[in-house]
C-alpha cells in the first residue's frame, strides 16, 4: 500500500512514531504534530442473480482492465453497505437490484481492504455498461469465464453462490476460504494494474 509522506493538513514531513499511549506506530506530522491514522478501507459488492444467470462486468479501468468483476466498488461515506452495494449495481451495470443478504466478508490485508459481498437479484431485466466498464453481461453458471476473473474474491463470491445454490434459504455468510488472504495476481494478470 502506498504510504502518506507529508501531512495532509500542513504539508509537513511525517514520521512513523508510536505516540504516547498507543500501542503502534503510526504516522505523525514533524510540523504540527498531528496523528494520521490509516485503517482498513470497505469494499461493497454483490454478485447479482437473474434467471439462473450471474451478472458480471467486464472493467473498462485499471487494475485488471478488460478483466471480468461483479459490480463492487468503496463504500462512501453517509451509506450503509446496503446501499453501497445497490449503487454500484446502478453505477457499474445500470442494474436496479435487490439486496438478499449477506453473502461474504473478505479480508485483503495486502491492500488493506474488507470486502461486504451481498447475494442480490436483480428487480429489472435491464442492464447496461456503466463508465466504468466494457460491457455488462448475464452469464450462464456453466459459461462464466473463470480464467478472466479480475480478482480472486470474485472467484471467492462465485463459487459461494454455486456452492449455496440460488434458493431462498438463509445465507451463512463466509470468511476468507481456509483463513488464508488471497493470493497476489500474477505478474501477467496484474500488468495493468
Ligand atoms: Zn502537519
Amino acid at each position: 500500500m502506498e504510504e502518506l509522506r507529508f501531512c495532509p493538513a500542513c504539508g509537513g514531513d511525517l514520521l512513523r512514531r508510536r505516540p504516547e499511549g498507543d500501542e503502534h506506530e503510526r504516522l505523525v506530522c514533524t510540523a504540527c504534530g498531528r496523528i494520521h491514522y490509516q485503517n482498513p478501507v470497505l469494499v461493497v459488492g454483490s454478485v447479482c442473480l437473474h434467471e439462473g444467470r450471474v451478472l458480471l462486468c467486464r472493467r473498462a479501468i485499471a487494475p485488471q482492465k478488460g478483466l471480468w468483476t461483479i459490480p463492487a466498488g468503496f463504500l462512501e461515506l453517509g451509506e450503509s453497505p446496503e446501499e453501497g452495494a445497490v449503487r454500484e449495481a446502478f453505477e457499474e451495470a445500470r442494474a436496479r437490484i435487490r439486496i438478499d443478504g449477506l453473502l461474504a466478508v473478505y479480508s485483503v490485508r495486502r491492500i488493506g481492504q474488507i470486502q461486504l459481498i451481498y447475494r442480490a437479484r436483480l428487480a429489472a431485466p435491464e442492464i447496461a455498461a456503466g463508465p466504468e466498464s466494457l460491457e455488462v453481461a448475464l452469464f450462464d453458471w456453466r459459461r462464466i469465464p473463470w480464467d478472466a476473473l479480475a480478482f480472486p474474491t470474485v472467484h471467492w463470491a462465485l463459487r459461494r453462490v454455486m456452492a449455496l445454490g440460488e434458493g431462498d434459504g438463509p445465507l451463512v455468510p463466509e470468511a476468507n476460504p481456509g483463513g488464508r488472504d488471497p493470493e497476489p495476481l500474477p505478474p501477467a494478470r496484474g500488468a495493468d494494474a
